[in-house]
Parts: structure tokens; sequence; C-alpha cells
């Protein structure tokens, strides 16, 4: 567990230290991996404050960019987080980018991840060695009927699991990385949004079972009803009944009891409005390159034929590597890849190739090349369309022009969003 001065000066983890500290949240985990039925990121307005909305998104470079005005301007501020506002492990690349860019420029800044916990795994040494201290995990339910009726479907990869088995896999991995962050000293903090009728008299559990795990603290927020959400005509839980349960989880680990359902974009102390002047402060950033600080000379694509990038990363025999000629990109060599049936070698050893490489661009990659390369820190990107326009606007930080190729895989069920990369519709994070 963090030091205890440490704990003293987060906001979240200290009641006192909510008076003098305050945490600035990085918006850049756009895209969520679940579907919470309470959650819609659908809305921004300046005045409402919950997780899920935000004025923009960032990249890893506006991320660190704004970072550095904020902290400027309010000395008081001693935690960066990512909650959102989608889930920071559904687009694992932006986050953990941003965090190595943080902890290199701020060694002393305490980090805070909040997730839903899916997806978490397979970063949890890489967390660790970027010093995160603090990660929230909300877990709603620990048994699958209850967690059915709080999620519409899961994603795992290229799967997506509804009802009954998405809760289950969801509950047993939120578990497993609440072990997993404990056994590397992480401090835990659980969320549980409280939602009469479904999980209200379940939360005990859920409390003793993330106290087995290990977990230091758990906060139970109450629901908050969202527009064209499943859950938007369900009743507020009462204060009495969030006395209850908290009363109920207090019986297995201390509870929070001064959590301001921060927005994913939130910044200054906990309850501290969000203003016109910090929303356009945003807003500015995200106006920005997305790579400016990246220097790194060369762009590597996966292409067939050489014209677009049009290949699976796994299919690529070797990338092409490209530069910049006096403003316009130039192709400079060919490099081979590593041969299949390696595992994971494979992909270190590619990261190795392209050291270089400011981005490597195909048109899909595997889960496996994804976070391995994206922990070595090679920037996959995935898209389809001429190669010379996608190269070109890494190198100006501007976004792809052409589409992610469909993941056909993907059935999307109970999605309701396009399948791929879904944005799920709705939060609860932070
Ligand atoms: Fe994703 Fe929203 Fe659920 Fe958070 S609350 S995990 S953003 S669906
Ligand atoms: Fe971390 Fe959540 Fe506090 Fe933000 S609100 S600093 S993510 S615990």
């Amino acid at each position: 567990m963090a030091a205890d001065t440490e704990r003293a000066q987060h906001p979240c983890f200290s009641g006192d230290a909510r008076h003098k500290f305050g945490r600035v949240h990085l918006p850049v985990a756009g895209k969520c991996n679940i579907r919470c039925n309470y959650c819609n990121r659908k809305y921004d307005c300046a005045a409402e404050s919950r997780p899920g909305v935000t004025s923009a998104v960032l990249s890893p470079a506006q991320a660190v960019a704004y970072l550095e005005d904020v902290l400027a301007r309010r000395p008081d501020i001693s935690v960066a987080g990512i909650a959102g506002p989608g889930d920071p492990f559904a687009t694992p690349q932006e986050t953990i980018a941003t965090l190595r860019l943080v902890r290199a420029a701020f060694p002393d800044l305490l980090l805070c991840v909040a997730t839903n916990g899916l997806r978490i795994g397979p970063y949890l040494d890489t967390l660790a060695a970027l010093a995160v201290g603090y990660v929230t995990v909300t877990v709603n339910a620990v048994d699958a009927a209850v967690g059915a009726r709080l999620y519409g479907w899961v994603r795992d990869g290229a799967e997506v699991l509804p009802g009954p088995k998405a809760a289950d896999l969801l509950a047993n991995r939120q578990l497993e990385a609440i072990s997993g962050l404990k056994a590397r000293d992480v401090t835990v903090k659980v969320n549980v949004i409280v939602v009469p009728g479904v999980n209200d008299d379940h939360v005990g559990a859920v409390a003793q079972a993330v106290a087995e795990r290990g977990a230091d603290m758990m906060n139970c927020m109450p629901l908050y009803p969202v527009a064209d959400t499943p859950f938007a005509d369900l009743p507020q839980p009462s204060p009495e009944l969030i006395a209850e349960v908290r009363a109920e989880a207090r019986r297995f680990l201390p509870t929070m009891e001064h959590c301001t359902r921060c927005r994913a974009d939130a910044v200054g102390m906990l309850g501290e409005p969000m203003t016109a002047e910090a929303s356009g402060k945003l807003s500015d950033y995200a106006a920005l390159p997305l790579d400016a600080g990246d220097t790194r000379p060369y762009v590597a694509v996966a292409s067939r034929e050489g014209a677009l990038v049009n290949q699976h990363l796994g299919e690529a025999a070797h990338v092409l590597i490209y530069g910049q000629a006096d403003g316009a990109p130039r192709l400079c060599e060919m490099r081979p890849t590593p041969a299949p049936g390696t595992g994971v070698s494979r992909w270190l050893e590619l990261a190795a190739t392209l050291h270089d490489c400011r981005a490597l661009l195909v048109s899909r990659a595997g889960e496996a090349p994804m976070e391995v390369l994206t922990r070595e820190g090679i920037a996959v990107r995935e898209t389809c369309g001429v190669i010379v326009d996608s190269v070109s606007a890494i190198y100006a930080g501007r976004p792809l022009p052409g589409p992610a190729a469909p993941r056909a895989s993907c059935s999307g069920d109970g999605c309701s969003e396009s399948g791929d990369g879904c944005l799920g519709a709705g939060n609860g994070c932070g």
C-alpha cells in the first residue's frame, strides 16, 4: 500500500487531503469494452458533474501538455488520474503512453487509474513499473445473476458476451485484478454503483469478496439515472439506503464518504465546479497535434502491395519504413518481421526492430501483439487507406484519415454502437 504520507496527499483516499489537495483527470480513454446499464457518455455539459462526461478526449501528448499547464496554475494538485470517459484498458495504448509521458515529466506526481477491471490484467507490471500507486476498480456484482441485470454485454477481445456469462467473466477478472494489484503494493479502491432493487442488497457480498482480495477501501456511489439508458427510469437511492449499504460494506473494509462523482475531465479540489475557463483550456489542448512530443524519425506500415495500409500484422512478412523528406513521406527501407511461432518473443523482437518508429500502421493486429508492442512503447494504429496520407497524418499529429477496418468477429450483441471499438452507452467509472 502507498505510504501513509502519500495517501495523506490523495484527495480521494484521505478525507483530510480533500481540503488541501486537488486532482486532475486526463480524459484519454475514449472507448469502453463493456456496457453498464446506467452509463451514457454521449452528453457533455459544463454544468453536469458525473463520470463519463468530458469536454474533449485528448491524445497522450496533448494530455501531458495540458497537465503541464494545469500544474503550473494549480500547485495544490497532487494527483493525475485517468478515469474515462470510457475504460482506460479498452484503449491501453493511449493509457500506457499517457502514464509513461506523465511519469517521465513529473516523477513525483501521484498517479491514479479508474477501470472496470476487465482488461487491466496484462498491464499490472507496467503500472507498477510506472509507480501508479492508486487504482479504482468498479465492481457492482460478484454474482452472475445480479451482474446480468447490470451489464448489457462485455467485449473481451473479439468476443462479445451477453448476460450472465459476461457478468461472470467480468467479476472474475475484477477480483483477479484486485489480487494482482495488491500483490504489487498498489492501493485499491472499489467503487460500487448502488442500484435500488438490483444490487443494493448485494453490496455486502461485494465488500466481502473484494476485502478478501485485499482491497483497501470501498466507495458506495448512488445510481445517477441518466437519459437513454436501461436504468433511466429507476429511482435514485435514498440517503437512508446509501447509509445502510455503507454500514454493511464497513463490516468488511473502510468506506469512502466524500465522493463527488467526478467528471472524466475533473480538475481541482473534489467538488470544485467545472468552469467555462477550465473546459476551454481542455478544448485548446485537444486542438494541438496528437503526437507533438514524439521525435522518433520513422513510421512503419503493413501493406500487401505498397500503396495502401491493408495488411493484418500477423500476416506481414515485412513492414515498410517511411521517413520524411522535404515535408513529404518517403519510403526508406523494408524490414523483415520475426517469423511466426515464437509467441510473445516474436512481438518483443518486432518492438526492438521498430525502436525508431513513432507508429506502426496496420489494417488489424491481434490482442497479443497490441499488448506487447504497447507495453514496449510502439503505438499500433489500425486503419485502412492510402499509405502516404496516413503517414502524413502521423507526422502532422492529425487524426488518421482512414477508418479502422471492420472487425468481422464482433457480433455487437446488445451493442448500441457499431461493434468496432464500440462506444459503450454510458458511465459510472471514476
Ligand atoms: Fe464503460 Fe460506462 Fe461502464 Fe465505465 S460506466 S465501464 S465507461 S460502460
Ligand atoms: Fe483517482 Fe478517481 Fe480520485 Fe480521479 S476521482 S483521482 S480517478 S480516485
